[in-house]
């Protein structure tokens, strides 16, 4: 399967910023062992679909709402995005059900409207560390997944992202064995669920230094990265691994 390497960049760089940044990376992508992907905030989505005219590089929205258009204040269209050329929408990171309440059954909407519209999704879950510590993490991703795919068509392409959210943003890497004996588990969910062949990522704390021993365990097909992706080395560093 193919790697994919994304950028998460949550809710940093201005339009500026995300041109400047690009006018680097651009010169090290050619080193990238996979796709990669850029998730700008939506104000730099237009700098980003700019400077990445022309280029294999894809990218899209970290969010969106699950209609097109009308009177929904606030939100994002996936339909705008993809206007824009972007391919992808991240859908359910963790710091939307947590900070924004985001539940599983918004989550399903968005995943079908996505595919619908010919945007794959990158659905994302993970256990908190309560619980892991329960032993409850085969159980939390195993609903996440049946519910968050719910409405999902198995004929279009979907991307998973397993990010435990005790690694996200923390500096607390999942070790190895963690990310093989978990990533097996969710890809025998997803071919259960009769999900075919579906890239898994892992994202959490991923670095330069780290990503090379990750991206060798069973069912890791790359990362959703979210600060090593603010800087140009790092992030080319991990896409090339
Ligand atoms: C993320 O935001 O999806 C993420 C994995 O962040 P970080 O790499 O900073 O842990």
């Amino acid at each position: 399967m193919k790697k994919i390497f994304a950028a998460n960049w949550k809710l940093f760089k201005t339009p500026q910023e995300t041109r400047e940044f690009f006018a680097q990376f651009k010169e090290l992508a050619n080193k990238a062992t996979g796709e990669v992907v850029f998730f700008p905030s939506a104000i730099s989505l237009e700098a980003a679909s700019e400077s990445l005219k022309g280029t294999s590089i894809k990218f899209g929205a970290q969010n969106c709402y699950s209609q097109a258009s009308g009177a929904f204040t606030g939100e994002n269209s996936a339909q705008v995005v993809k206007a824009l050329g972007g391919t992808y929408i991240l859908i359910g990171h963790s710091e939307r059900r947590k900070i924004f309440g985001e539940d599983d059954t918004q989550i399903a909407e968005k995943v079908a409207f996505v595919q619908g519209l010919g945007l794959t999704p990158m659905l994302c879950i993970g256990e908190t560390l309560e619980e892991r510590e329960a032993t409850h993490t085969f159980r939390v991703l195993e609903t996440q997944l049946m519910l968050g795919l719910a409405k999902a068509d198995k004929s279009k392409p979907l991307v998973v992202a397993y990010e435990p959210v005790w690694a996200i943003g923390t500096g607390k890497v999942a070790s190895p064995e963690q990310v093989a004996e978990t990533h097996t588990d969710v890809h025998s969910i997803l071919n259960k669920m009769g999900f075919g062949s579906v890239a898994i990522l892992y994202g959490g704390s991923v670095k330069p230094d780290n990503a090379a021993n990750l991206v060798k365990q069973a069912h890791v097909s790359g990362f959703l990265v979210g600060g090593a992706s603010l800087e140009v080395k790092s992030f080319a560093e991990i896409a090339s691994v």
